[in-house]
């Protein structure tokens, strides 16, 4: 459609054609970013015909905010749940008042946007906030000084129409200053903030000329991530205190406007706090609410307070919509930190962000402390306070609900649909969980297996240089936790026997690439283990050792799994997979085997019979689309051969892995995401990996009792000698006895039953027996 007919669409089409575009791109979430407000300085050289934020400096008791005035708000905004430092201040006031240029230069500062940098910088480090720049015109290397310690920066453009009367003393204000300062931003790839104010005096027309002004930018750069459109109202004691405030419907059309005319990645953003009735603003076009503070007032405009957080949720919500919190750098943004922020922000940006970019905790949620963040709230391995996510009716709207009803039919989920579930937010996870529930139920019914096992882990010496890997002792991580070792073929024996004894069915063999293996030392192991116990299940060997060991004896992969098989080896655990994507591998694991290699090894191991499974250790640096990816690669191969038994989810445990302690990876994944990912698993594979595992060991109980009614039909093993996750930090125990499963399966309803590594059920009571040479024999297998 050309402009002048969007121009001249009546209001009704405009707002319905916003809105669907709106729903196309952003489908029903509306963002927030939880903030606090720090006015630097009131001062300011322009003079605005509408603003009450500057101030003289008659009516101040300080031109600036001190030190530690800004970290007490700071601390407060992190305290309450914020992620957000915004810094407004007025443009360049040392040009105009000596007074300012003396407090600066008293300090140490050339200038206001010196001092802003400091303070930033300060605020980012003590705190975590991240700081989002509002200095107004600035020029390049001001802007490039600000990139290394703010996460994003944004600047008004207001209006492009240059003799407006309310910019007649603001020397910042002209267009070609704002358009300057938008290119220089653009240049320097900041994420940034920009947008216009309505019924200040300008024309319709001129409100579509400001728009189509950003546009033409956005593409020449990608760095516009949203646009502000904000209604004037007259204040008192402004030049303009007189001046009608912009009409209802002009504001409406001109966010209509906004929404069709702008790119479609650009968030369109609309203050709830300058609307009588701000729920219209979400059938116009929106997708954001801007900054909202549980801390502090909008100093821009003190008359007008937030909502507070918890109505503007509700609101939200009633109106069918999901809230959900974000940083001040959008996920587009966050989710390509390399290209967009300095590496000195890309640490803090990851700390607080979940793998889509999106905030990883929201003040809004019950159970939550923000004070020491890496103490009080979920980690994978670490027992912190769970949100319970199952607590809606399951009942969600929009594109989630036609999807789950697309599943119930029969439809098999695509990627686009599978993103789309990763993507639920509040009701829509129940909706999903309930969906994976459903197919559970449909799949393998209302039992709920374990195994018994015993993780045998011979050596911990590794020259690979996984990067996530706290487990082994090479180059990386000498100095982390443990002495090196390797374990006696006959202390591996005796461990076995010991396991028998003590009912384990199966023996999981996995370990570092010890320098000094061969591949005869995995066929060696085997043997021991089978002649300790004959018969006990040998899960073992990941695709790596597998390929490694046949590269090392220069014997096709074929041939030596079958040697594998024949000296007793009967399934293959799935690690070493992490994420099946080679751009991931690269940072994550880049001297181990691809994504081909592991998939072949599954493939070659199928092919002869030996069965395993897919693993899949997820939110470390990753996005949920590689998610996808990994899940949809196995189910391809699992329609190949019909070889894997169970997927295993293990989400990344951060504390002692070397890619969190040097600064490069996320914190691991958020309890929403876990519990998402494992349902997505279930909907994705449905029958045709008819098992779904939660590692206990990594989530924890509580976290698992969640899962149970999300797809999950397994809990794994009791996993005597768990070392792998511990190494990384998980605080979760060491081994658990079959009746703390039980304790945990018995409120839901469901039935706890012992499984064999190959999902025949166990008779537990009749587990242990010993012959007459005193030899442990297996228990009785019901496979
Ligand atoms: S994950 Fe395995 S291969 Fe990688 S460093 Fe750790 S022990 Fe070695």
């Amino acid at each position: 459609m050309e402009i002048n007919e969007i121009e001249n669409l009546p209001a009704n089409a405009l707002f319905e054609l916003a809105d669907g575009i709106r729903k196309e791109n952003y489908r029903n979430i509306i963002t927030y970013s939880p903030k606090v407000f720090i006015p630097l300085t009131k001062l300011c050289q322009d003079r605005c015909g509408y603003c009450t934020f500057a101030e003289p400096p008659a009516r101040l008791e300080a031109p600036y905010m001190e030190e530690e005035e800004i970290l007490s708000v700071a601390k407060a905004g992190r305290a309450a749940g914020c992620h957000e430092a915004l810094f407004t201040l007025g443009e360049r006031p040392e040009l105009r008042y000596p007074y300012a240029k003396e407090w600066l230069s008293s300090r140490g500062y050339s200038s206001t946007v010196e001092y802003l940098v400091a303070m930033s910088k300060l605020v980012l480090e003590e705190t975590g906030l991240l700081p989002h720049a509002n200095a107004g015109a600035l020029h390049h290397d001001e802007m490039l000084a600000l990139r290394d310690v703010s996460a994003s920066q944004g600047m008004m453009l207001e209006s492009i129409e240059p003799d407006l009367a309310c910019h007649r003393n603001s020397p910042d204000k002209t267009p070609e200053r704002r358009i300057a300062t938008l290119n220089s931003a653009g240049e320097l790839e900041i994420p940034f903030t920009t947008g216009i104010l309505v019924g200040m005096g300008e024309s319709k027309h001129s409100r579509v000329e400001s728009l189509l002004a950003i546009a033409q930018i956005q593409e020449k750069y990608g760095h516009i991530q949203e646009v502000i459109i904000q209604n004037f109202l007259p204040k008192s004691g402004t030049a303009m205190h007189k001046h009608p405030p912009c009409p209802e419907d002009d504001f409406l059309e001109t966010i209509a406007l906004a929404r069709i005319i702008l790119p479609k990645e650009i968030h369109i953003q609309a203050p709830p706090n300058l609307s009588d009735d701000f729920k219209k603003l979400l059938t116009v076009g929106i997708d954001d609410w801007g900054g909202v503070s549980p801390v502090t007032k909008d100093y821009v405009n003190p008359e007008r307070p937030w909502p507070e957080l918890e109505k503007l949720k509700q609101i939200t919500e009633s109106e069918g919509f999901e809230l959900a919190p974000r940083l001040t750098i959008y996920p587009e943004f966050a989710s390509n930190l390399k290209k967009w922020v300095s590496p000195q922000v890309a640490f803090p940006v990851m700390e607080l962000s979940d793998s889509s970019g999106y905030a990883s905790s929201d003040p809004l949620a019950p159970n939550q402390e923000f004070e020491e963040l890496s103490e009080e709230n979920w980690f994978s391995g670490s027992p912190g306070s769970l949100p319970d996510l199952l607590t809606s009716n399951g009942k969600s709207s929009g594109a989630i609900n036609e999807a789950v009803e697309g599943i119930k039919s029969g439809e098999e989920a695509n990627a686009e649909i599978l993103e789309l579930f990763l993507s639920a937010r509040g009701s829509e996870v129940s909706a999903v969980a309930d969906l994976a529930d459903f197919l559970r139920k449909e799949a393998v019914g209302d039992q709920v297996t374990w195994v018994a096992n015993r993780n045998i882990n011979y050596t911990n010496v590794c020259t690979f240089k996984c990067r996530f890997c706290g487990f082994s002792k090479g180059p990386l991580s000498l100095n982390l936790r443990g002495a090196p070792y390797l374990l006696e073929i006959e202390e591996i024996a005796s461990r076995v026997a010991e396991a028998a004894r003590a009912g384990a069915t199966e023996v999981c063999l996995q370990g570092g690439i010890h320098p000094d293996f061969d591949g005869n030392y995995y066929i060696e192991v085997a043997k021991a283990v089978r002649d300790a116990v004959p018969g006990i299940h040998i899960h073992g060997f990941t695709a790596l050792e597998v390929l490694e060991g046949a590269r090392r004896l220069d014997e096709p992969l074929e041939s030596y799994l079958r040697r594998l098989m024949d000296a007793g080896l009967a399934s293959l655990p799935g690690t070493a997979a992490e994420i099946l994507d080679d751009e991931i591998r690269k940072d994550l694991c880049p001297d181990k085997i691809n994504t081909e290699e592991w998939l072949e090894v599954h493939r070659t191991a199928h092919k002869i019979g030996l069965r395993s499974n897919v693993t899949m250790m997820f939110g470390s640096i990753e996005h949920p689309r590689h998610w996808v990816k990994h899940l949809l690669l196995c189910r391809d191969l699992q329609k190949e051969t019909g070889g894997f038994t169970e997927f295993v989810g293990l989400p990344f445990v951060h504390m002692a892995s070397p890619i969190y302690l040097q600064q490069k990876s996320r914190r691991g994944p958020t309890f929403r995401e876990t519990l998402l990912l494992h349902a997505v698993a279930r909907i994705a594979y449905n029958k045709l990996i008819p098992n779904i595992q939660a590692s206990w060991v990594k989530i924890g109980f509580d976290g698992v009792r969640q899962l149970l009614q999300a797809g999950v039909n397994d809990l794994g093993g009791t996993l005597i000698d768990e070392n792998i996750s511990r190494a990384a930090g998980a605080q979760h125990g060491q081994m658990v006895k079959k009746s703390d499963f039980e304790d945990l399966v018995a409120p839901l309803g469901r039935t706890l039953v012992q499984r064999n590594t190959l999902y025949g059920t166990v008779d537990s009571e009749k587990t242990l027996q010993v012959n007459r040479k005193g030899r442990t024999l297996l228990p009785v297998v019901n496979a």
